[in-house]
């Protein structure tokens, strides 16, 4: 694909925005002068027999779907391509100004964006054995993009990049240092990009800057995250090594005891994979009921299911003894932030999780928490010495936002 040079005003101000996983690719098209998204897409079965094909132009236009073999990364990427071209864009457009990537594991090496080049490509390549399923999908997607718009800067944003200010103190974990410095095994922590859009929108609705705030993040989609933030920079994460530590999650434990590990191993005979399936992607709120969609398990917590309303307990149970753990390390708090699939909609799990906290400064207004509204949000009550916020989390708007920063004129 050639692209033609800019001319008139063809200023290249649009970024698009890549997440490239296995088997899927999801995409959005930012115009950077004003915030707005010109398209969003996915692109899902890459490599099976019939993959599918959604594109939504603009913010909430009609939405196309169609089903189609999707060979690979490449015809993924074309695919994504076509799709924008009719709606006047496109993947060869002069007013492109960058490619961002997602990336998962950044490491200890990344800690902010890069512009791709061979040492960033092979550094990326290197963290491999700390996020074997991410980082080789990752790679794919930009050395496609590469591909298809050689002459365009492509810009990798990292999940664990805002983490990387944790102190070792929280880092580190408590094992002999050498095996641990052999591996690289440390907290790295992940939803980094979530975290750094959301505290910072946080400050904002309170009015201040983020280096005058004191905000506990709870990210809670399918994969669950708590961060302290501390003056805008992350002090302390739930998840570890790999997303499995922290909070319960959809499919996820979360915290475990790790001789449950070698229990399973040594008494039940499951292998090392076995395991890792297990506390992956059947546990959780998925293991612990049957379903890992809280809605779901709303549903059927009001009909008066007990498997839900215990699944529903742990999962609160967790999340108010990270708050508390949170707290401590801060020392002080100006919010505790919801965001996210249940965070953002699940009024309900805000509410258990904040009851009777008074003690700690928080509460919420049960008025507030339950408006629906798409808009970041303040749910405490008036005069409350600690604010309880809902912020809608825009990871693709903040990877757009961070790749453009690097590369704008
Ligand atoms: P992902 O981690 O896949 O990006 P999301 O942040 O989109 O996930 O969150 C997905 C989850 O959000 C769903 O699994 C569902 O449990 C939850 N969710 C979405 N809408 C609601 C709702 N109205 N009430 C409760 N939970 C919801």
């Amino acid at each position: 694909m050639n692209a033609t040079p800019p001319a008139g005003n063809d200023r290249p101000d649009q970024v698009l925005v890549l997440n490239s996983g296995s088997s899927s690719l999801k995409y959005q098209l930012i115009d950077m002068t004003g915030g707005r998204r010109l398209a969003t897409g996915l692109i899902e079965r890459i490599g099976e027999r019939t993959g599918r094909v959604v594109h939504t132009p603009g913010e909430g236009g009609e939405r196309r779907e169609r089903e189609e073999r999707i060979a690979d990364h490449r015809a993924a990427l074309e695919a994504a391509g076509g799709e924008l071209s009719a709606d006047g864009l496109g993947l060869d457009s002069p007013r492109l100004a960058a490619i961002g990537h997602r990336v998962v594991h950044g490491g200890q090496s990344f800690t902010r964006p890069a512009v791709v080049d061979e040492s960033v490509l092979a550094e990326i390549e290197r963290l491999v054995p700390l996020a074997p399923l991410h980082n080789p999908a990752n790679l794919q997607g930009i050395r496609t993009a590469m591909e298809l718009r050689p002459d365009l800067p492509q810009v990798a944003v990292f999940d664990t990049a805002f983490h990387t200010t944790i102190p070792a103190a929280a880092a580190r974990y408590a094992i002999d240092v050498e095996t641990a410095d052999a591996h690289r095994v440390r907290r790295y922590g992940f939803h980094g990009t979530s975290h750094a859009y959301v505290s910072r929108a946080t400050a904002a609705l309170l009015g201040k800057a983020p280096e005058d705030v004191d905000v506990i993040v709870l990210h809670l989609g399918n994969g669950a995250s708590a961060a302290a933030v501390r003056g805008g920079r992350s002090v302390e994460t739930s998840m570890g090594l790999t997303p499995l530590e922290g909070l319960v999650m959809g499919t996820r434990s979360g915290d475990i005891d790790p001789a449950v590990i070698f229990h399973l191993m040594r008494v039940g005979g499951m292998s090392a994979d076995e395991v890792d399936e297990l506390l992956n992607k059947k546990s959780g709120l998925l293991g612990l009921c049957g379903d890992n969609d809280m809605r779901e398990i709303q549903r059927r917590m009001a009909d008066g299911d007990a498997d839900a309303r215990l699944a529903f307990d742990i999962y609160v149970h967790r999340l108010r003894k990270y708050v508390g753990a949170y707290f401590a390390v801060l020392g002080r708090l100006d919010a505790l932030v919801f965001t996210a699939g249940v965070g953002e909609n699940s009024a309900e799990v805000r509410e258990a999780v904040v009851a009777g906290l008074q003690g700690l400064g928080l509460a919420v207004d049960a008025e507030r928490n339950a408006a629906r509204s798409g808009a970041a949000r303040l749910i405490s009550p008036s005069g409350s010495r600690v604010a309880v916020a809902v912020v809608p989390t825009d990871e693709e708007m903040e990877i757009a936002n961070q790749t453009y920063t690097l590369v704008k004129p």
